[in-house]
């Protein structure tokens, strides 16, 4: 039983239909503790710095112009796997393939306006989480 930390955004399509509540519902209904939650929103280059993994692929600069285009939520989820755990509740990233009843499946909009995201490995999420959030944000 591994208590982790993992670090998930609610995307601006999200924010912008005012499912910020309902998102929130779907991950605490999965076992998941929001333990630090806020509402900024991401310049060009902060979204570049975030996706820097994906600079050479095709989708990265609409993604980084998505990623600005509005506020997010950005959150730090705790529970037990809760890397994957979380990755399981967002369904895939193609809401198309996406899983029915998960986040993915229920919200998003196309591939790129996918209504959240969520770290893919604990390493990531703490490199994330600190991208985000400094200690004395997290409360234990
Ligand atoms: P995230 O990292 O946002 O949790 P993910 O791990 O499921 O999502 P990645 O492959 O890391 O998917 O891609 C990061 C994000 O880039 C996706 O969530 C989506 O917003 C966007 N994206 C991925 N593939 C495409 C694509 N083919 N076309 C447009 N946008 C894409
Ligand atoms: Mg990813």
């Amino acid at each position: 039983m591994a208590i982790e930390r993992t670090l998930s955004i609610i995307k601006p399509d999200a924010t912008r239909r005012n499912l910020t509540g309902q998102i929130n519902a779907a991950l605490e209904g999965s076992g998941l503790r929001i333990v630090a939650q806020k509402r900024v929103r991401l310049n060009a280059a902060q979204a570049e710095a975030f996706y820097v993994v994906h600079k050479d692929r095709p989708f990265y600069r609409g993604l980084v112009e998505f990623m600005s285009s509005g506020p997010v939520v950005v959150q730090v989820l705790e529970g037990e796997n809760a890397v994957a755990r979380n990755r399981e509740v967002m369904g895939a990233t193609d809401p198309k393939k996406a899983a029915s009843g998960t986040i993915r499946a229920r919200f998003a909009e196309d591939i790129e306006a996918n209504s959240v995201h969520g770290s893919d490995s604990a390493e990531n999420a703490a490199a994330e989480i600190a991208f985000f959030f400094s200690a004395f944000e997290i409360p234990g």
